[in-house]
């Protein structure tokens, strides 16, 4: 299932919320867990955002790549 990240303006405060495609299409609405802000900011990480390279073990190595690619 997806993980939707909510951060919360009020105290920075992120929360990850996991949630089906249809839970999320009902509307999600999370609470803040330290202030109790119900008007959390959902925040989109992307794709692997700070481990873009050589985390996911992928079988595509392109053969520019160094020595630690595919071993
Ligand atoms: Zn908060």
């Amino acid at each position: 299932m997806p993980i939707y990240e909510f951060i919360c303006p009020v105290c920075k405060e992120k929360i990850e919320i996991i949630a089906s495609i249809s839970e999320k299409q009902k509307g999600l609405k999370p609470l803040c867990p330290k202030c109790g802000n119900e008007k959390m900011i959902q925040v989109f990480s992307g794709f692997a955002v700070g481990s873009s390279r050589g985390s996911s073990g992928s079988s595509f190595c392109p053969p520019t790549a160094g020595p630690g690619c595919c071993r």
